[in-house]
Protein backbone atom coordinates (compact mmCIF):
# COMPACT_ATOMS: atom_id res chain seq x y z
CA UNK A 1 0.00 0.00 0.00
CA UNK A 2 2.70 2.31 0.91
CA UNK A 3 4.27 1.86 -2.33
CA UNK A 4 1.42 2.22 -4.29
CA UNK A 5 0.95 5.93 -2.65
CA UNK A 6 4.28 6.73 -3.34
CA UNK A 7 3.71 5.80 -7.10
CA UNK A 8 0.71 7.87 -7.27
CA UNK A 9 2.72 10.77 -5.20
CA UNK A 10 5.62 10.35 -7.56
CA UNK A 11 3.54 10.78 -10.87
CA UNK A 12 0.97 13.51 -9.25
CA UNK A 13 4.18 15.62 -8.60
CA UNK A 14 5.39 14.59 -12.26
CA UNK A 15 2.00 15.97 -13.38
CA UNK A 16 2.20 18.77 -11.78
CA UNK A 17 5.99 20.08 -13.61
CA UNK A 18 5.48 19.48 -16.99
CA UNK A 19 8.65 18.93 -18.12
CA UNK A 20 7.73 20.21 -21.51
CA UNK A 21 6.21 23.64 -20.82
CA UNK A 22 7.51 25.81 -23.33
CA UNK A 23 8.95 29.56 -22.27
CA UNK A 24 6.85 32.33 -23.06
CA UNK A 25 7.28 33.18 -26.64
CA UNK A 26 7.94 37.16 -26.82
CA UNK A 27 7.35 36.75 -30.87
CA UNK A 28 3.56 36.43 -29.79
CA UNK A 29 1.23 39.10 -28.64
CA UNK A 30 2.13 40.39 -24.69
CA UNK A 31 -1.35 39.63 -23.06
CA UNK A 32 -0.19 41.92 -19.18
CA UNK A 33 -2.86 40.48 -16.67
CA UNK A 34 -3.20 42.87 -13.34
CA UNK A 35 -4.32 40.69 -10.39
CA UNK A 36 -4.61 37.82 -9.25
CA UNK A 37 -7.72 37.24 -8.22
CA UNK A 38 -11.59 35.99 -8.94
CA UNK A 39 -11.75 37.60 -12.33
CA UNK A 40 -7.51 36.94 -13.37
CA UNK A 41 -7.49 34.14 -12.11
CA UNK A 42 -10.26 32.59 -14.06
CA UNK A 43 -8.77 33.99 -17.17
CA UNK A 44 -5.95 32.26 -16.61
CA UNK A 45 -7.10 28.67 -15.76
CA UNK A 46 -9.25 28.81 -19.38
CA UNK A 47 -6.55 30.74 -21.25
CA UNK A 48 -4.22 28.92 -23.58
CA UNK A 49 -1.25 30.42 -22.69
CA UNK A 50 0.86 28.92 -26.16
CA UNK A 51 -1.22 31.51 -28.04
CA UNK A 52 -0.04 34.84 -26.46
CA UNK A 53 3.05 36.12 -24.26
CA UNK A 54 1.46 36.32 -20.86
CA UNK A 55 2.81 37.99 -18.18
CA UNK A 56 0.80 38.13 -14.70
CA UNK A 57 1.45 40.88 -12.40
CA UNK A 58 0.04 41.19 -8.65
CA UNK A 59 1.55 42.12 -5.38
CA UNK A 60 -0.34 38.97 -3.79
CA UNK A 61 1.43 35.54 -5.27
CA UNK A 62 -2.11 33.61 -4.74
CA UNK A 63 -5.15 33.62 -5.04
CA UNK A 64 -7.44 33.85 -1.84
CA UNK A 65 -11.23 32.17 -1.90
CA UNK A 66 -13.06 35.04 -0.56
CA UNK A 67 -15.95 33.79 0.49
CA UNK A 68 -14.25 32.32 3.48
CA UNK A 69 -12.21 35.05 4.58
CA UNK A 70 -14.64 35.83 7.38
CA UNK A 71 -14.20 32.28 8.94
CA UNK A 72 -10.38 33.52 9.17
CA UNK A 73 -11.08 35.81 11.67
CA UNK A 74 -12.11 33.49 14.14
CA UNK A 75 -9.71 30.61 13.63
CA UNK A 76 -12.78 28.68 12.47
CA UNK A 77 -10.73 28.32 9.53
CA UNK A 78 -6.55 29.00 8.96
CA UNK A 79 -5.81 31.39 6.58
CA UNK A 80 -3.63 28.91 4.66
CA UNK A 81 -6.36 26.55 3.55
CA UNK A 82 -7.72 29.25 1.39
CA UNK A 83 -5.03 30.63 -0.71
CA UNK A 84 -3.63 29.17 -3.32
CA UNK A 85 0.08 29.58 -5.20
CA UNK A 86 -0.38 31.03 -8.34
CA UNK A 87 2.17 28.91 -9.36
CA UNK A 88 0.62 25.87 -8.61
CA UNK A 89 -1.69 26.77 -11.42
CA UNK A 90 0.50 28.74 -13.76
CA UNK A 91 3.04 25.16 -14.01
CA UNK A 92 -0.08 23.25 -15.39
CA UNK A 93 -0.17 25.84 -18.46
CA UNK A 94 0.17 24.53 -21.82
CA UNK A 95 3.00 27.65 -22.46
CA UNK A 96 4.60 28.72 -19.51
CA UNK A 97 3.63 32.57 -17.80
CA UNK A 98 5.82 34.97 -16.38
CA UNK A 99 4.41 36.39 -13.04
CA UNK A 100 6.54 39.62 -10.76
CA UNK A 101 4.98 39.90 -7.91
CA UNK A 102 4.40 43.79 -7.67
CA UNK A 103 1.93 46.50 -7.71
CA UNK A 104 0.92 47.97 -10.91
CA UNK A 105 1.22 51.59 -10.12
CA UNK A 106 0.39 53.16 -13.47
CA UNK A 107 -0.50 52.50 -16.61
CA UNK A 108 0.48 54.83 -19.59
CA UNK A 109 -2.24 53.85 -22.09
CA UNK A 110 -1.04 56.32 -25.18
CA UNK A 111 2.65 54.47 -24.45
CA UNK A 112 1.04 50.70 -23.55
CA UNK A 113 3.33 50.28 -20.72
CA UNK A 114 2.68 49.14 -17.20
CA UNK A 115 4.58 50.46 -14.46
CA UNK A 116 5.19 48.53 -11.35
CA UNK A 117 6.65 48.47 -7.96
CA UNK A 118 8.40 45.92 -6.33
CA UNK A 119 6.42 45.95 -2.14
CA UNK A 120 8.15 42.90 -0.98
CA UNK A 121 10.82 43.91 1.90
CA UNK A 122 13.55 42.67 0.58
CA UNK A 123 14.50 44.71 -2.49
CA UNK A 124 16.68 43.58 -5.22
CA UNK A 125 18.84 45.72 -7.53
CA UNK A 126 15.14 46.74 -9.43
CA UNK A 127 12.47 47.79 -7.81
CA UNK A 128 10.71 49.53 -10.10
CA UNK A 129 10.32 48.87 -13.36
CA UNK A 130 8.02 48.73 -16.75
CA UNK A 131 6.47 46.18 -18.21
CA UNK A 132 5.21 46.76 -22.50
CA UNK A 133 1.95 45.49 -23.65
CA UNK A 134 -0.29 44.54 -26.59
CA UNK A 135 -2.96 43.87 -24.65
CA UNK A 136 -3.72 44.59 -20.99
CA UNK A 137 -6.56 43.10 -18.76
CA UNK A 138 -7.59 44.80 -15.61
CA UNK A 139 -8.55 43.05 -12.81
CA UNK A 140 -7.05 44.96 -9.78
CA UNK A 141 -10.51 44.78 -7.48
CA UNK A 142 -10.95 47.65 -5.31
CA UNK A 143 -9.92 49.23 -1.87
CA UNK A 144 -12.34 49.82 0.69
CA UNK A 145 -14.53 52.71 1.04
CA UNK A 146 -14.29 55.10 3.85
CA UNK A 147 -15.99 57.78 2.18
CA UNK A 148 -13.45 60.22 3.81
CA UNK A 149 -14.62 59.36 7.43
CA UNK A 150 -11.82 61.03 9.71
CA UNK A 151 -10.44 58.01 11.74
CA UNK A 152 -11.46 55.56 9.91
CA UNK A 153 -8.12 54.32 8.61
CA UNK A 154 -6.21 54.96 11.30
CA UNK A 155 -8.37 52.88 14.20
CA UNK A 156 -10.75 50.93 12.01
CA UNK A 157 -9.55 47.28 10.44
CA UNK A 158 -11.17 45.82 7.04
CA UNK A 159 -11.87 42.21 5.77
CA UNK A 160 -10.68 41.93 2.28
CA UNK A 161 -7.04 40.22 2.73
CA UNK A 162 -5.88 37.73 4.90
CA UNK A 163 -3.50 40.62 6.78
CA UNK A 164 -6.91 41.88 7.89
CA UNK A 165 -8.01 38.96 8.82
CA UNK A 166 -4.97 38.14 10.89
CA UNK A 167 -5.31 41.58 12.54
CA UNK A 168 -8.63 41.39 13.54
CA UNK A 169 -8.25 37.74 14.94
CA UNK A 170 -5.28 38.91 16.96
CA UNK A 171 -7.48 42.30 17.75
CA UNK A 172 -10.05 40.12 19.55
CA UNK A 173 -8.05 38.20 21.40
CA UNK A 174 -6.34 41.04 22.42
CA UNK A 175 -9.43 42.99 23.86
CA UNK A 176 -10.65 39.99 25.51
CA UNK A 177 -6.96 39.41 27.29
CA UNK A 178 -7.44 43.18 28.22
CA UNK A 179 -10.43 43.33 29.19
CA UNK A 180 -9.50 40.30 31.80
CA UNK A 181 -6.51 41.96 32.86
CA UNK A 182 -5.81 43.19 36.80
CA UNK A 183 -7.66 46.42 37.92
CA UNK A 184 -9.29 46.87 35.12
CA UNK A 185 -11.58 49.76 35.38
CA UNK A 186 -15.60 48.20 34.66
CA UNK A 187 -16.37 50.69 32.04
CA UNK A 188 -12.99 50.19 30.10
CA UNK A 189 -13.78 46.16 30.56
CA UNK A 190 -17.42 46.88 28.73
CA UNK A 191 -15.31 49.54 25.65
CA UNK A 192 -12.88 46.65 25.28
CA UNK A 193 -15.51 44.01 25.31
CA UNK A 194 -17.72 46.30 22.90
CA UNK A 195 -17.03 44.73 19.12
CA UNK A 196 -18.64 47.12 16.71
CA UNK A 197 -18.83 46.24 12.71
CA UNK A 198 -20.06 49.20 10.48
CA UNK A 199 -21.57 48.04 7.34
CA UNK A 200 -24.68 45.90 6.55
CA UNK A 201 -24.00 44.19 3.78
CA UNK A 202 -22.64 40.47 3.46
CA UNK A 203 -19.22 41.06 4.78
CA UNK A 204 -20.43 42.49 7.59
CA UNK A 205 -23.38 40.54 8.55
CA UNK A 206 -20.97 37.06 8.07
CA UNK A 207 -18.53 38.63 10.63
CA UNK A 208 -20.89 39.32 13.26
CA UNK A 209 -21.97 35.99 12.55
CA UNK A 210 -18.71 34.25 13.20
CA UNK A 211 -17.81 36.15 15.77
CA UNK A 212 -20.76 35.60 17.91
CA UNK A 213 -20.15 31.65 17.35
CA UNK A 214 -16.69 32.02 18.23
CA UNK A 215 -18.21 33.59 21.52
CA UNK A 216 -20.46 30.81 21.98
CA UNK A 217 -18.31 28.03 20.79
CA UNK A 218 -15.42 28.91 22.15
CA UNK A 219 -14.06 32.18 23.92
CA UNK A 220 -16.79 32.00 26.33
CA UNK A 221 -15.55 28.73 28.01
CA UNK A 222 -12.38 29.68 27.70
CA UNK A 223 -12.19 32.95 29.37
CA UNK A 224 -15.76 33.02 31.63
CA UNK A 225 -14.57 36.26 32.90
CA UNK A 226 -15.37 38.04 29.79
CA UNK A 227 -18.97 36.42 29.38
CA UNK A 228 -21.20 39.34 31.20
CA UNK A 229 -19.79 41.56 28.75
CA UNK A 230 -19.19 40.60 25.35
CA UNK A 231 -20.87 41.87 23.05
CA UNK A 232 -21.07 42.61 18.55
CA UNK A 233 -23.00 45.07 17.24
CA UNK A 234 -23.68 46.08 13.86
CA UNK A 235 -24.45 49.78 12.76
CA UNK A 236 -26.25 50.31 9.10
CA UNK A 237 -27.14 53.63 7.70
CA UNK A 238 -30.03 52.20 5.70
CA UNK A 239 -33.47 50.78 6.89
CA UNK A 240 -32.00 47.10 7.13
CA UNK A 241 -29.27 44.70 6.53
CA UNK A 242 -28.02 42.52 3.56
CA UNK A 243 -30.19 45.05 1.26
CA UNK A 244 -29.47 42.60 -1.49
CA UNK A 245 -31.33 39.67 -0.61
CA UNK A 246 -35.34 39.23 -0.17
CA UNK A 247 -37.78 40.73 2.19
CA UNK A 248 -37.80 36.80 4.07
CA UNK A 249 -34.44 36.54 4.14
CA UNK A 250 -33.74 40.06 5.12
CA UNK A 251 -36.57 39.22 8.48
CA UNK A 252 -34.92 35.76 9.15
CA UNK A 253 -31.73 37.69 9.32
CA UNK A 254 -32.62 40.09 11.56
CA UNK A 255 -34.50 37.62 13.84
CA UNK A 256 -31.58 34.93 13.82
CA UNK A 257 -29.31 37.98 15.17
CA UNK A 258 -31.31 38.83 17.65
CA UNK A 259 -31.48 34.72 19.49
CA UNK A 260 -27.41 35.31 18.72
CA UNK A 261 -28.23 38.53 20.64
CA UNK A 262 -25.96 40.51 18.10
CA UNK A 263 -27.67 43.67 18.41
CA UNK A 264 -28.47 45.22 15.02
CA UNK A 265 -28.44 49.08 14.72
CA UNK A 266 -29.75 50.53 11.33
CA UNK A 267 -30.47 54.21 10.21
CA UNK A 268 -27.51 54.55 11.97
CA UNK A 269 -24.82 56.37 9.86
CA UNK A 270 -21.15 56.68 11.45
CA UNK A 271 -19.55 60.12 11.27
CA UNK A 272 -16.26 59.97 12.77
CA UNK A 273 -14.16 57.37 14.34
CA UNK A 274 -11.29 58.08 17.19
CA UNK A 275 -9.38 55.55 18.95
CA UNK A 276 -12.18 54.47 21.55
CA UNK A 277 -15.25 55.84 20.27
CA UNK A 278 -17.62 55.76 17.06
CA UNK A 279 -19.60 59.11 16.36
CA UNK A 280 -22.71 58.14 15.12
CA UNK A 281 -26.11 59.72 13.55
CA UNK A 282 -29.25 57.59 14.21
CA UNK A 283 -32.41 58.16 13.25
CA UNK A 284 -35.29 57.58 15.69
CA UNK A 285 -38.69 56.06 14.37
CA UNK A 286 -39.99 59.59 14.83
CA UNK A 287 -37.24 60.73 11.84
CA UNK A 288 -35.87 62.86 14.49
CA UNK A 289 -31.90 62.36 14.38
CA UNK A 290 -29.71 61.93 17.26
CA UNK A 291 -26.04 62.09 17.54
CA UNK A 292 -24.48 59.40 19.64
CA UNK A 293 -21.33 57.95 20.95
CA UNK A 294 -20.31 54.16 21.06
CA UNK A 295 -17.43 53.13 22.77
CA UNK A 296 -15.67 49.96 21.00
CA UNK A 297 -12.56 47.34 21.87
CA UNK A 298 -12.81 46.44 18.01
CA UNK A 299 -14.42 48.08 15.03
CA UNK A 300 -14.69 46.33 12.05
CA UNK A 301 -15.28 48.37 8.89
CA UNK A 302 -16.91 46.76 5.92
CA UNK A 303 -18.75 49.57 3.79
CA UNK A 304 -18.25 48.41 0.88
CA UNK A 305 -15.44 49.13 -2.10
CA UNK A 306 -13.85 52.28 -3.57
CA UNK A 307 -11.97 53.13 -6.60
CA UNK A 308 -7.87 52.12 -6.73
CA UNK A 309 -5.57 54.81 -7.22
CA UNK A 310 -4.30 53.41 -10.63
CA UNK A 311 -7.87 52.77 -12.22
CA UNK A 312 -8.62 56.22 -11.51
CA UNK A 313 -5.42 57.41 -13.29
CA UNK A 314 -6.12 54.89 -15.96
CA UNK A 315 -9.60 56.59 -16.10
CA UNK A 316 -8.86 59.99 -16.29
CA UNK A 317 -6.28 59.22 -19.12
CA UNK A 318 -9.52 58.00 -21.98
CA UNK A 319 -11.97 60.78 -22.39
CA UNK A 320 -14.92 58.22 -22.90
CA UNK A 321 -14.07 56.91 -18.96
CA UNK A 322 -15.00 60.96 -18.15
CA UNK A 323 -18.20 60.37 -16.89
CA UNK A 324 -17.83 56.90 -15.06
CA UNK A 325 -17.52 56.67 -11.27
CA UNK A 326 -17.38 53.35 -10.07
CA UNK A 327 -15.01 51.94 -12.42
CA UNK A 328 -13.61 51.39 -15.61
CA UNK A 329 -16.72 51.67 -17.98
CA UNK A 330 -16.71 48.44 -20.03
CA UNK A 331 -18.86 47.08 -23.31
CA UNK A 332 -20.48 43.90 -23.78
CA UNK A 333 -17.13 42.10 -24.77
CA UNK A 334 -15.54 43.61 -21.90
CA UNK A 335 -13.77 45.76 -23.64
CA UNK A 336 -12.67 49.14 -21.43
CA UNK A 337 -14.90 51.93 -23.50
CA UNK A 338 -12.48 53.90 -25.37
CA UNK A 339 -9.67 51.57 -25.79
CA UNK A 340 -9.31 48.81 -28.48
CA UNK A 341 -6.89 46.46 -26.74
CA UNK A 342 -7.56 46.75 -22.95
CA UNK A 343 -10.08 44.84 -21.13
CA UNK A 344 -11.33 44.80 -17.12
CA UNK A 345 -12.97 42.19 -15.05
CA UNK A 346 -14.27 42.12 -11.69
CA UNK A 347 -14.71 44.84 -9.23
CA UNK A 348 -12.71 47.18 -10.87
CA UNK A 349 -14.99 46.97 -14.34
CA UNK A 350 -18.46 48.64 -13.90
CA UNK A 351 -20.60 46.44 -16.01
CA UNK A 352 -24.29 46.97 -14.54
CA UNK A 353 -23.86 44.05 -12.02
CA UNK A 354 -22.60 43.78 -8.25
CA UNK A 355 -19.04 43.60 -7.40
CA UNK A 356 -18.87 40.09 -6.23
CA UNK A 357 -17.25 37.02 -6.81
CA UNK A 358 -19.40 35.18 -9.54
CA UNK A 359 -19.36 38.09 -11.68
CA UNK A 360 -15.37 38.08 -11.47
CA UNK A 361 -15.36 34.62 -12.33
CA UNK A 362 -17.92 34.28 -15.04
CA UNK A 363 -16.14 37.65 -16.73
CA UNK A 364 -12.85 35.99 -16.37
CA UNK A 365 -13.57 33.05 -18.02
CA UNK A 366 -15.53 34.68 -20.45
CA UNK A 367 -12.48 36.75 -21.80
CA UNK A 368 -10.38 33.63 -21.52
CA UNK A 369 -13.14 32.19 -24.12
CA UNK A 370 -12.86 35.63 -26.15
CA UNK A 371 -8.94 35.45 -26.34
CA UNK A 372 -8.58 31.71 -27.43
CA UNK A 373 -11.02 32.57 -30.16
CA UNK A 374 -9.39 35.90 -31.31
CA UNK A 375 -6.04 33.53 -31.33
CA UNK A 376 -7.83 31.23 -33.23
CA UNK A 377 -9.39 33.62 -35.91
CA UNK A 378 -5.86 34.98 -36.85
CA UNK A 379 -4.56 31.12 -37.23
CA UNK A 380 -7.65 30.44 -39.53
CA UNK A 381 -6.95 33.95 -41.43
CA UNK A 382 -2.84 33.23 -41.66
CA UNK A 383 -3.84 29.96 -43.08
CA UNK A 384 -6.10 31.72 -45.44
CA UNK A 385 -3.76 33.76 -47.10
CA UNK A 386 -1.27 30.84 -47.68
CA UNK A 387 -3.61 28.65 -49.25
CA UNK A 388 -4.74 31.44 -51.64
CA UNK A 389 -1.40 31.83 -52.41
CA UNK A 390 -0.86 28.24 -53.13
CA UNK A 391 -4.62 28.00 -55.45
CA UNK A 392 -2.95 30.80 -57.69
CA UNK A 393 0.32 28.92 -57.83
CA UNK A 394 -1.45 25.46 -57.84
CA UNK A 395 0.10 23.53 -61.27
CA UNK A 396 -3.52 22.22 -62.66
CA UNK A 397 -6.92 22.29 -62.32
CA UNK A 398 -7.02 19.33 -59.81
CA UNK A 399 -4.99 20.55 -57.19
CA UNK A 400 -6.52 24.07 -57.58
CA UNK A 401 -9.90 22.52 -57.10
CA UNK A 402 -8.12 20.65 -53.87
CA UNK A 403 -6.99 23.92 -52.36
CA UNK A 404 -10.38 25.83 -53.44
CA UNK A 405 -12.09 22.80 -51.25
CA UNK A 406 -9.43 23.35 -48.18
CA UNK A 407 -10.24 27.25 -48.44
CA UNK A 408 -13.98 26.85 -48.21
CA UNK A 409 -13.33 24.60 -45.30
CA UNK A 410 -11.35 27.09 -43.52
CA UNK A 411 -14.32 29.94 -44.62
CA UNK A 412 -16.49 27.59 -42.80
CA UNK A 413 -14.61 27.34 -39.81
CA UNK A 414 -13.89 31.13 -39.60
CA UNK A 415 -17.35 31.93 -39.54
CA UNK A 416 -17.84 29.12 -36.59
CA UNK A 417 -15.28 30.38 -34.42
CA UNK A 418 -16.08 34.55 -34.93
CA UNK A 419 -19.78 33.64 -33.91
CA UNK A 420 -18.90 34.64 -30.36
CA UNK A 421 -22.07 36.65 -28.30
CA UNK A 422 -21.49 39.13 -25.54
CA UNK A 423 -21.10 38.82 -22.25
CA UNK A 424 -24.04 37.33 -20.33
CA UNK A 425 -23.75 37.16 -16.79
CA UNK A 426 -25.66 33.97 -15.45
CA UNK A 427 -26.72 34.68 -11.76
CA UNK A 428 -26.27 31.70 -9.83
CA UNK A 429 -27.78 32.84 -6.52
CA UNK A 430 -26.42 34.61 -3.46
CA UNK A 431 -25.38 33.00 -0.25
CA UNK A 432 -24.70 34.31 3.03
CA UNK A 433 -23.96 32.53 6.44
CA UNK A 434 -25.64 34.18 9.20
CA UNK A 435 -24.15 32.26 12.28
CA UNK A 436 -25.34 29.58 14.88
CA UNK A 437 -24.76 27.29 11.75
CA UNK A 438 -27.53 28.71 9.58
CA UNK A 439 -27.56 30.76 6.20
CA UNK A 440 -29.53 32.43 3.83
CA UNK A 441 -29.72 31.84 0.37
CA UNK A 442 -31.12 33.03 -2.20
CA UNK A 443 -30.94 30.79 -5.75
CA UNK A 444 -32.27 31.63 -9.32
CA UNK A 445 -31.83 28.50 -10.93
CA UNK A 446 -33.82 26.52 -8.22
CA UNK A 447 -37.63 27.66 -8.72
CA UNK A 448 -37.21 30.58 -10.08
CA UNK A 449 -36.32 32.71 -7.18
CA UNK A 450 -36.12 30.33 -4.26
CA UNK A 451 -35.28 31.77 -0.73
CA UNK A 452 -34.04 30.17 1.79
CA UNK A 453 -32.45 29.66 5.59
CA UNK A 454 -31.62 27.63 8.11
CA UNK A 455 -29.80 24.91 9.33
CA UNK A 456 -30.30 23.01 6.35
CA UNK A 457 -28.87 25.44 4.41
CA UNK A 458 -25.98 26.07 6.53
CA UNK A 459 -25.02 22.88 5.21
CA UNK A 460 -25.96 23.62 1.96
CA UNK A 461 -23.72 26.76 2.37
CA UNK A 462 -21.13 24.32 3.18
CA UNK A 463 -20.73 22.06 0.73
CA UNK A 464 -21.31 24.64 -1.61
CA UNK A 465 -18.41 26.75 -0.71
CA UNK A 466 -16.36 23.33 -0.35
CA UNK A 467 -17.29 22.53 -4.02
CA UNK A 468 -16.29 25.70 -5.44
CA UNK A 469 -12.89 26.34 -3.28
CA UNK A 470 -10.29 26.70 -5.77
CA UNK A 471 -8.07 22.84 -5.66
CA UNK A 472 -8.74 19.63 -3.87
CA UNK A 473 -5.81 20.83 -1.64
CA UNK A 474 -8.10 23.89 -0.40
CA UNK A 475 -10.82 21.65 0.00
CA UNK A 476 -8.92 19.07 2.01
CA UNK A 477 -7.47 21.52 4.28
CA UNK A 478 -10.85 23.69 4.62
CA UNK A 479 -12.45 19.77 5.53
CA UNK A 480 -10.06 19.38 8.32
CA UNK A 481 -10.22 22.70 9.77
CA UNK A 482 -13.74 22.75 10.33
CA UNK A 483 -13.52 18.65 11.56
CA UNK A 484 -10.64 20.19 14.04
CA UNK A 485 -12.56 23.73 15.19
CA UNK A 486 -15.53 21.09 15.81
CA UNK A 487 -13.16 18.91 18.05
CA UNK A 488 -10.84 20.54 19.98
CA UNK A 489 -12.60 24.24 19.35
CA UNK A 490 -10.77 27.19 17.80
CA UNK A 491 -7.21 28.25 18.79
CA UNK A 492 -7.54 31.19 20.68
CA UNK A 493 -4.18 32.18 21.17
CA UNK A 494 -3.19 35.68 19.90
P1 LIG B 1 -21.87 46.46 0.69
O1 LIG B 1 -21.61 47.60 -0.21
O2 LIG B 1 -22.70 45.34 0.22
O3 LIG B 1 -22.53 46.98 2.07
C1 LIG B 1 -22.01 48.07 2.79
C2 LIG B 1 -23.08 48.62 3.72
O4 LIG B 1 -22.48 49.61 4.53
C3 LIG B 1 -24.23 49.27 2.99
O5 LIG B 1 -25.44 48.62 3.35
C4 LIG B 1 -24.17 50.73 3.44
O6 LIG B 1 -25.47 51.27 3.63
C5 LIG B 1 -23.44 50.63 4.76
N1 LIG B 1 -22.72 51.87 5.12
C6 LIG B 1 -21.96 52.65 4.32
N2 LIG B 1 -21.46 53.69 5.00
C7 LIG B 1 -21.89 53.60 6.27
C8 LIG B 1 -21.70 54.39 7.44
N3 LIG B 1 -20.93 55.47 7.45
N4 LIG B 1 -22.30 53.98 8.59
C9 LIG B 1 -23.06 52.86 8.60
N5 LIG B 1 -23.27 52.08 7.53
C10 LIG B 1 -22.69 52.43 6.36
O7 LIG B 1 -20.39 45.96 1.16
P2 LIG B 1 -19.82 44.48 1.42
O8 LIG B 1 -20.65 43.74 2.39
O9 LIG B 1 -18.39 44.66 1.73
O10 LIG B 1 -19.95 43.79 0.02
C11 LIG B 1 -19.27 44.28 -1.13
C12 LIG B 1 -19.69 43.48 -2.36
O11 LIG B 1 -19.27 42.14 -2.23
C13 LIG B 1 -21.21 43.43 -2.54
O12 LIG B 1 -21.50 43.48 -3.91
C14 LIG B 1 -21.60 42.09 -1.98
O13 LIG B 1 -22.74 41.56 -2.59
C15 LIG B 1 -20.36 41.25 -2.27
N6 LIG B 1 -20.22 40.21 -1.23
C16 LIG B 1 -21.02 39.11 -1.29
C17 LIG B 1 -20.94 38.13 -0.32
C18 LIG B 1 -21.84 36.93 -0.39
O14 LIG B 1 -22.56 36.80 -1.36
N7 LIG B 1 -21.84 36.07 0.59
C19 LIG B 1 -20.03 38.28 0.74
C20 LIG B 1 -19.24 39.42 0.81
C21 LIG B 1 -19.34 40.38 -0.19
Amino acid sequence: ALAGVGYTSYVVYQMRNPADQPDPDPSKKTLVILGTGWGSVSLLKKLDTENYNVVVISPRNYFLFTPLLPSCTTGTIEHRSIMEPIRNFLRHKKAAVKYYEAEATKVDYEKKVVYINDESEIKGDVSATEVPFDMLVVGVGAENATFGIPGVREHGLFLKEVGDAQRIRKRIMDCCETAIFKDQDPEEVKRLLHMVVVGGGPTGVEFAGELQDFFNDDLKKWIPDIKENFNVTLVEALPNVLPMFSKQLIEYTEKTFKEETIKIRTKTMVKRVTDKFIEAESTGPDGKKQLERIPYGLLVWATGNALRPVVKDLMSQIPAQKDSRRGLAVNEYLVVKGTENIWAVGDCAVANYAPTAQVAAQEGSFLARLFNQMAKTEQIEEELKKLSTAQEKAPSKDDRDRVFANIKDLQKRLRRVKQMGPFEYSHQGSLAYIGSEKAVADISWLTGNFATGGTLTYFFWRSAYLSMCFSTRNRVLVLVDWVKAKVFGRDVSR
